[in-house]
């Protein structure tokens, strides 16, 4: 059996050397004879991991002490609906950034719970750049800012930390956590559903200040509000144990590798070789903006959208998959986040090199 480079935005390739490691505890966790999926979560050995998988996230991210890490369930999606819930408090409106499709997805949840001031958009230019800061309309009266510093499927992304004065800053990094460091204390609240760049789907995780928990809407389910899952420590109900088990193995890989630092010149590396080679060949273009195209997700189309298909079979055949872009963008779209080997972008760009001369 060989394992092919798997490009997909999500869920999206995992660490070989943590697949064997869960692979050689499937059956029998060290020397407990149980698997991890069937541990109690309340147990000792499974709150041993539990807390393991937290400290070593909190030591990656560098997470100051005044913020809970929270592992919950129910993807990014549901926190488009839990933020506004629990961080709006007793005021009527929020501030979001428009920057792509998921912006967009967390501003039409949070219209059903407020007045949504759009700060800017990058609807009008396809969503290939963002606006400087001096053109941003803050609300003085919005609860919080709400922004998406990587736009998975459009591949833009923010230069810096928005700058939002006094105003809890929220950001929705499902696919960019841990792919560069970030100043946590700059934010009052961040979410990511895992399937990017921490493990498997069916963990979300959520990094709350903790002054912005307790303020939830009195009549909403007690498993939408931060509180309950914080002062449980995530053991509310039952949470997502294997995923969380798998977060915490990716977490001490990173760390192996030399953590957030050691990734972001890694993926550095990695986006400027496939950019450079959209760039320097007429047959590929990426239409964003240089300053603020993701090193996460590179969405790429071909001068010729009729080779799509034959692009896509002959990057299989070559072990390269998932590369068609996301249905409502067309063409191709490489995610290459911490998981994808610096040799898997190399064969990317030597089958786009000889693909183009072949066919150009
Ligand atoms: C994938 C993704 C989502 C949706 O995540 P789910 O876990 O499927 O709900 C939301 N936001 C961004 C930026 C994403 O990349």
């Amino acid at each position: 059996m060989s394992r092919v480079f798997n490009f997909s935005a999500g869920p999206a390739m995992l660490p070989t050397a943590v697949l064997e490691q869960a692979q050689a505890e499937i059956l029998d966790w060290q020397g407990t004879g149980v698997s991890v999926m069937e541990m109690s979560h309340r147990g000792k050995e499974f709150m041993s991991i539990a807390e393991q998988a937290q400290a070593d996230l909190r030591e990656l991210l560098n997470i100051p002490n005044n913020y809970k890490i929270l592992f919950l369930q129910g993807g990014a999606s549901t926190q488009f609906g839990m933020v506004p819930v629990n961080l709006l408090g007793n005021r009527q409106q929020a501030d979001y950034f428009n920057t792509g499709i998921w912006s967009k997805k967390a501003i039409a949840e949070a219209k059903k719970f407020c007045k949504v001031n759009i700060v800017s958009s990058s609807e009008d230019n396809k969503f290939t750049t963002i606006a400087k800061a001096d053109e941003w309309q803050l609300d003085p009266n919005a609860a919080y800012v709400h922004y998406t510093p990587n736009e998975t499927i459009n591949g833009l992304k923010f230069h810096g930390i928005p700058k939002v004065g006094d105003k809890p800053l929220v950001a929705d990094m499902s696919s960019i956590i841990l792919s560069q460091p970030f100043d946590i204390s700059k934010f009052g609240l961040i979410y990511a559903g895992a399937q990017k760049n921490i493990g498997p789907a069916g963990v979300t995780i959520v990094i709350v200040r903790e002054d912005l928990i307790g303020e939830a809407m009195p009549k909403i389910p007690t498993m939408a509000t931060y509180q309950a899952h914080a002062k449980a420590d995530s053991m509310y109900n039952t949470p997502p144990t294997y995923a969380w088990y798998l977060a915490g193995l990716v977490f001490k890989w990173l760390k192996e590798l030399g953590g957030v630092e050691a990734m972001t010149e890694r993926n550095k590396r990695k986006a400027e070789l496939l950019y450079s080679t959209i760039d320097d060949n007429d047959f590929y273009n990426n239409p964003v903006v240089r300053k603020y195209r993701s090193k996460m997700n590179v969405p790429f189309t071909l001068a010729n959208s009729d080779l799509n298909k034959t692009f896509l079979e002959e990057a299989k055949e070559t072990g390269l998959v998932t590369l068609a872009g996301h249905r409502s963008v067309g063409g191709m779209r490489a995610s290459i986040y911490n998981a994808m080997p610096e040799e898997g972008v190399q064969a990317l760009v030597n089958f786009m090199g000889d693909f183009a001369s072949r066919k150009g």
